[in-house]
């Protein structure tokens, strides 16, 4: 047994399934759980001695690559003052500055500890701001494990749904109306029969694998919410500073009402955020009617390190551009290595971000189709690749991220490791 073994057995005895999340498990591909004992730029060292090149890290939040030095150094120097007082500091304001500063639709923005929290908080303003309780979702986009957003659609009617999870209660589903990604038309025809407080959308898709939206996809839902008086939330929990410095409302220039953060705002921290019209923040406590708060919201620790993430990020112009060469070096390589053994591949990539699909469809825009994609040769094929040396996502709905460390030689070591992973598949 390995050490990665050995321990993922030791977890089980005191944590649920050995793991905090349970994508960490491997159900999704079979197979333990692998340790890690630290990680450095691209590269993550396994309990055993192993190392991977990763395209998880962190679901997307290490865009720097691991142990970034100034963002270690900054969070360092602020441990030494203190862990967080319950009380303002200084560092809150400068993160939440920096945030409205780059996302062009944040006026005002309130930090949390996660991503589910900031969706949660902004559903419940939504809600207080609009008086009223249904709000639409999509099929496959994730937006934290919150009630009211662990549901899908049903296969009767456009309005009930069903539950992802148990323990959601009949009342809460009642209000919730999940459509099919990328699908305006339905979003039209909830809208004629349902008095709707917000929309929430991933405006890219990142947790169905990658999906973008079609052309117009979002323009339809800004101008669905003008006409109907709903509140636009873009979920930038994986895409905010993933895809571009003012997220995927620069990427694709459509301004949502609020906005939600996570994942690359904390540094690899915990944190959450959510912001947007002024008129509408003002809506929370202790400004307004909508109660929110958070013991460690704003932790000097989180904001720190969030902090000197962004602006990394926003002292390069050509960030973006240069880690998206990156994303598209990276899945050409490995489709034209595919297409040499007859394999049936294509890509969905924006920014840092990427999706592999085993499927012939040339294009995979919403659940559905996400769904009859080859997973069993997923499986395989990240079974290979992990043997190889390659970490990623141990599941075929989860997306791919690329940091600006991995190399030309990483990108190349690679796509080598998914020729030899084709070519036996191909036998
Ligand atoms: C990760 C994610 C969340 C949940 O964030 P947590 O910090 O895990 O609670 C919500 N929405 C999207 C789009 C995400 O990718």
């Amino acid at each position: 047994m390995s050490q990665s073994d050995i321990l993922f057995n030791q977890a089980k005895k005191y944590i649920p399934g050995g793991v905090n999340s349970p994508v960490r498990a491997f159900n999704g591909v079979g197979g333990n759980s692998i340790f890690f004992e630290s990680g450095k730029g691209a590269h993550l060292l396994s309990v055993d001695g192993k190392k991977y090149i990763d395209y998880v890290t962190s679901w997307g939040a290490m865009i720097l690559g691991h142990s970034n030095p100034y963002i270690i150094d900054q969070v360092k120097a602020t441990l030494e003052k203190g862990l967080g007082f319950g009380s303002p500091t200084k560092i809150e304001t400068l993160l939440a500055e920096k945030i409205c500063e780059l996302m062009p639709s944040i006026e005002l923005v309130r930090m949390v500890n996660s991503g589910t929290e900031a969706t949660m908080s902004a559903i419940r303003l939504a809600r207080g701001y609009t008086n009223k309780d249904k709000i639409i979702k999509f099929d496959g986009c994730y937006h934290g494990h919150s009630d009211s957003l662990l549901i899908k659609s049903g296969s009767g009617t456009l309005t009930s749904g069903i539950p992802t999870s148990k323990g959601v209660p009949k009342a809460i589903i009642e209000n919730t109306i999940s459509l099919e990604y990328n699908n305006i038309s339905q979003v039209y025809q909830a809208l004629k029969n349902e008095d709707v407080a917000c929309i929430i959308v991933e405006p890219i898709a990142g947790n169905m694998n990658c999906v973008l939206p079609i052309d117009g996809f979002l323009q339809g839902l800004r101008k669905a919410c003008d006409e109907y008086g709903v509140v636009l939330i873009f979920d930038e929990v994986m895409t905010g500073f993933r895809v571009d410095i003012g997220g995927a409302q620069t990427y694709y220039q459509v301004k949502p009402d609020l906005t939600t953060l996570g994942k690359i705002i904390g540094g690899g921290l915990p944190v959450g955020a959510f912001g947007g019209k002024r008129e509408i923040m003002e809506f929370i406590a202790p400004m307004g009617p909508v109660y929110q708060a958070g013991t460690l919201s704003g932790n000097p620790i989180s904001m720190t390190a969030g902090l000197a993430m962004l602006n990394i990020l926003s002292a390069d112009n050509n960030f973006y551009k240069n880690l998206s060469i990156k994303t598209n070096q990276l899945t050409s390589g490995i489709i034209s290595q595919a297409n040499k053994y007859g394999i049936d591949i294509m890509a969905n990539t924006a920014g840092g971000m990427f999706g592999l699909f085993f499927t012939e469809l040339d294009q995979v825009t919403n659940l559905n189709q996400v769904e009859k994609c080859d997973i069993e040769l997923f499986k395989k094929f990240f079974h290979l690749m992990l043997k190889e040396g390659i970490y990623m996502a141990p599941s075929a709905y989860e997306a791919g991220f690329i940091t600006s460390m991995h190399s030309d030689e990483d990108i190349d070591f690679t796509i080598n490791a998914a020729k030899a992973a084709f070519a036996s598949l191909k036998k």
